[in-house]
């Protein structure tokens, strides 16, 4: 396992101190995924296929045991599967292969555009920049306190222009994004309607989901802004908002929670303090390392799972043991 990992890249040493604490505290792995589904183009590499999630699914099931996140790490190595956002294909792709292989999973769900027929703010950027349709030669936006003019001619300065203004939106307040991308769609001539691929789940899905016994829902907040950028009063409004509606909507409590983006940048000190006051059991972050005894239960770190084939999955499992 050591050797696997050092030739995918890794420190030796702290590979070998990982193997140790490894041996004295068996971790816990957070997996992290987002869509399970087959996409045309995926630039934010979201999706892993069908046929993917089932071999690693069954993998997983064959080779350890399977954790609820708001159980306690058990005392030999586990996995726990996590979902971030909220998308439909989470009940309509995922949950049946979960439900087949009996293997328990978490969905932190954002609840702005459950039950909407919009796109998920980085999703839109996408449709509105890198679609194939008329463009005009330039774009002019003032986005994140930062102002912008951007070449629009061709696919190639589109594709830049995408990649520049997702960490400019990604530093506005809820309102201000909306309102930059009311001004992307009049400039790319096109409505708010979001393609049937890239819906966030319908409130009767999400019921299905939740009514699930392999299923525990956690909050995602409400408009999936990054909490650092807001006030203290504003994170308290997205965290106990998107818990209340999940509530409202599943009729279960809402224990668990993961910070949007989930960095050490995307959240501070005062949302830690907000989360403990909130009483949630769990709350996820989104970097890589292990969960195990000692392990801050507010800020339980994860591992994000791409489109791979079973081979490589399991290489950069034996990584994720380590790093
Ligand atoms: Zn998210």
């Amino acid at each position: 396992m050591l050797l696997e990992a050092i030739r995918m890249g890794g420190s030796p040493l702290l590979m070998a101190a990982r193997l140790v604490q490894n041996r004295l505290s068996p971790p816990t792995l957070i997996l992290l995924y987002h869509r399970v589904t087959n996409l045309e183009s995926d630039p934010q590499l979201l999706a892993v296929s069908p046929r993917n999630f089932f071999d690693q699914m069954r993998y997983l099931k064959e080779n350890f045991p399977l954790v609820r996140l708001e159980q306690a790490p058990v005392d030999k190595p586990a996995v726990a599967i996590t979902f971030d956002d909220g998308y439909a294909d989470n009940a309509l792709e995922a949950l049946p292969i979960l439900e087949e292989l009996q293997v328990p999973a978490t969905f932190f769900v954002a609840t702005d555009l459950i039950g909407t027929d919009r796109e998920f703010w980085w999703d839109e950027v996408e449709r509105l920049l890198l679609l194939e349709r008329e463009y005009p030669t330039f774009l002019e936006l003032t986005a994140g306190g930062e102002g912008g003019r951007w070449e629009t001619a061709t696919v190639a300065q589109r594709a830049r222009c995408y990649r520049e203004l997702l960490p400019l939106l990604r530093r506005d307040l809820p309102e201000q994004r909306e309102e930059h991308l009311a001004r992307l769609r009049l400039w790319a001539g096109t409505g708010a309607v979001g393609r049937e691929t890239h819906r966030a789940l319908s409130v009767e899905q999400l019921r299905r989901l939740a009514a699930s016994p392999e299923v525990t829902l956690g909050a995602h907040t409400l408009s999936h802004s990054s909490l650092s950028v807001l006030q203290v009063s504003r994170q308290r409004e997205e965290i106990a908002g998107s818990r209340a509606r999940l509530e409202q909507w599943s009729g279960k409590p809402i224990e668990v929670f993961s910070y949007p983006f989930g960095t050490r940048d995307d959240y501070t000190a005062e949302t830690l303090s907000l989360c403990r006051e909130m009483g949630f059991a769990r709350t996820c972050s989104a970097f890589p390392g292990q969960w195990r005894s000692g392990t801050d239960p507010q800020q339980l770190p994860r591992q994000v799972v791409r489109d791979w084939d079973l081979h490589t999955f399991k290489k950069r499992l034996s990584r994720f043991w380590l790093s």
